[in-house]
């Protein structure tokens, strides 16, 4: 299988911030989002980093949900390494969503560390897709505050998972890849100033990827953008449809971690 049934572009800016430690790859097959931890020594190299190690796969003639884990993987090891080298403790957020092939059909990979995010948007519709690691999230989970409460929450910003943290652990998602679906892939500093409501509406009126993902960044802009702020946004073109109509559309995808190589793929409810 070529990539050519999927396109994607990208858009950064560095907000209020002093440097910019969100870093993106919009290339070939793969389209992710790294958010350097801030505070950490070296937050840029560590999300810069993360997204290097998937740019080999990004013009890879062929690409497995394996191979993306083999790719989480070097971005774990290549993290250490700015740790080590600036002698702090890097961190960064990982997501993204990867054109791979599954059972002979394509499939958009979507994987996630910490609490940036992976939106799907399809007939005008936004779907989260990811669920952030982060403790808001778990006091929500909990029915302790609303998703509203998280939003102004003291400890918004505290993420309970990151590459880098020495947890190898990932969520993943297989998402049918069906000709007009749209992935939104941002950092924090897009969500917690623009409403999912927002983020939906600008996408769908945006027309093209890349003017999608410009205004998206702007309307963070027009709202302070208090943080860095990332955006990438991926079309789905015209990917094979499976002849399968009771295939599952959208499935997670079990953690993997070094002593056990099996993937195991649990049925969740389809978008
Ligand atoms: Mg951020």
């Amino acid at each position: 299988m070529s990539a050519v049934w999927c396109t994607g572009a990208g858009v950064t800016a560095i907000g209020m911030r002093a440097e910019n430690q969100d870093a993106y790859l919009s290339a070939g097959r793969v389209q992710v989002v790294a958010d350097g931890m801030g505070g950490h020594v070296g937050g840029a190299a560590a999300a810069q980093a993360v997204v290097d190690a998937f740019r080999p796969l990004s013009g890879a003639t062929n690409a497995t949900p394996d191979h993306v884990a083999d790719a989480v993987a070097q971005a774990r090891r290549a993290v250490d390494e700015v740790s080590y080298r600036e002698g702090g403790d890097a961190g960064s957020t990982l997501t993204g969503a990867i054109a791979v092939e599954h059972d002979g059909v394509p499939w958009w990979m979507v994987i996630n560390v910490g609490d940036s995010r992976v939106y799907a948007l399809e007939g005008g519709s936004l779907t989260q897709i990811t669920v952030d690691h982060s403790h808001v999230q778990e006091l929500v989970d909990a029915g302790r505050i609303t998703p509203e409460q998280a939003l102004d929450h003291p400890d918004r910003n505290l993420i309970t998972r990151a590459i880098g943290d020495g947890m190898f652990g990932f969520d993943g998602w297989l998402v049918r890849a069906r000709p007009g679906l749209r992935l939104i892939i941002a950092s924090d500093g897009l969500m917690k100033v623009v409403s999912d409501a927002r983020i939906g509406m600008i996408a769908s009126l945006a027309g093209d990827g890349s003017t999608a993902a410009a205004r998206l960044v702007a309307a963070a802009e027009e709202a302070g953008a208090p943080d860095n702020v990332t955006v990438v946004v991926a079309d789905t073109l015209n990917a094979h449809t499976p002849t399968d109509a009771s295939a599952d559309p959208w499935r997670t995808w079990g953690d993997r971690d070094d002593d056990d190589t099996t993937v195991s793929g649990r049925v969740k409810a389809g978008v």
